[in-house]
């Protein structure tokens, strides 16, 4: 009798919102297909020293509501090495695994990448970060939570500088991407949203505040991507030319990371491990990475997808310029 197919599962990186959803809904869909799972904990760390273990559907009850990942996760420098990732080969192959799944973002797809390549094993990438910052996708899993963790926190925000007349910048994570600050500063009313994508115009920044000041609006805020500079420095810059601005700083860190998922990544989660699993059934390709455009799952080549140009909406961002005044 033919053995079971076997594969492999690990998520690398920033951990997101929405990765134990994807890692329920591969166990369940692979369960089905009569797939063995195998989960490796702290990502690439656990490939190279074989921390293998078991999973089945049981073993990820309660868990799809669950942020973080029930994998653990790490930062691997060991695995952008040759030596290394034939360790982590010859773990694979010590556990009969015929497919690896990774859930993570750009870095970890580079070296699911570089790993296929290397040893021609097959590998299915799984966008997997908040910061939305692959652009062949239209979204990664836990951008929608995070920006949703990011409007709550402005409204919050919102009451207490409205109540002091105050302006106050916000700054956001996303790496060099800015659409965390993007879509959190347009859906929650930012006046002023500054992305690295955009050339920095303290003075331009000023005449707004100053404007809005004459305007009689009783609130400010100014969402930034870490990608542009830290709110103390830019405070420092806008208070270098009109000292007379109040205004107050808010870091909000990782507090963007956590918490439950929204239903939009939930529900990517699962159609991504759909389509991992279908690949694997397939057996057609050595290394693809799944993504959403339009609403619609797809998968491509994982080369092709890292080499992509950045996709930042610069519509949206018009819109937002728009709706600020
Ligand atoms: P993310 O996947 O969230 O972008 P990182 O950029 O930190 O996170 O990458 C996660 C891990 O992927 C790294 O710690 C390393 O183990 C691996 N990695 C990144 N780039 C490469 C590469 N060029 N070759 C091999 N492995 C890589």
């Amino acid at each position: 009798m033919a053995r079971r197919e076997r594969i492999a599962i690990l998520t690398s990186g920033g951990d997101a919102p929405g990765m134990n959803a994807a890692i329920r809904g591969i166990v369940r869909c692979a369960s089905s297909e009569g797939i063995e799972c195998f989960g490796v904990e702290d990502g690439y760390t656990g490939l190279i020293n074989g921390n293998l273990r078991s999973l089945d559907s049981r073993s990820v009850s309660n868990t799809i509501q669950k942020g973080g990942t029930i994998l653990c996760t790490s930062r691997c420098p060991e695995f952008l090495e040759y030596e290394y990732r034939n360790k982590a080969y010859n773990v694979l192959s010590a556990y009969n695994i015929d497919a690896l799944i990774v859930i993570g973002g750009n870095g970890s797809f580079a070296g699911m990448n570089q790993f296929s390549k290397d040893f021609n094993f097959p590998c299915f990438g799984i966008p997997g970060t908040i910061d939305n910052d692959l652009s062949y996708t239209d979204f990664t899993l836990g951008f929608d939570t995070a920006v949703n963790t990011v409007v709550s926190a402005i409204n919050n925000i919102r009451d207490t500088m409205t109540a002091h007349n105050r302006a106050c910048i916000i700054e956001v994570m996303g790496r060099h991407c800015g659409d965390i600050a993007l879509y959190s500063g347009l859906s929650g009313g930012a006046e002023i949203i500054l992305v690295p994508e955009m050339k920095l115009d303290i003075n331009g920044i000023v005449k707004k505040l100053q404007k809005y000041r004459i305007k009689g609006k009783n609130s400010s805020i100014i969402i930034l991507a870490e990608g542009v500079c830290s709110c103390i420095d830019l405070k420092e810059k806008i208070l270098a030319k009109d000292n007379s601005i109040e205004i107050r700083t808010v870091k909000l860190g990782y507090l963007q990371r956590g918490g439950t998922p929204s239903m939009f990544d939930r529900v990517f989660a699962c159609r991504c491990a759909e389509k991992a699993i279908e690949l694997i059934i397939n057996k057609e390709y050595l290394s693809r990475v799944i993504g959403i455009k339009d609403n619609k799952i797809f998968d491509m080549d994982t080369d092709k997808a890292l080499q992509l140009e950045s996709k930042f909406d610069y519509e949206l961002y018009n819109i937002a310029q728009k709706l600020s005044n």
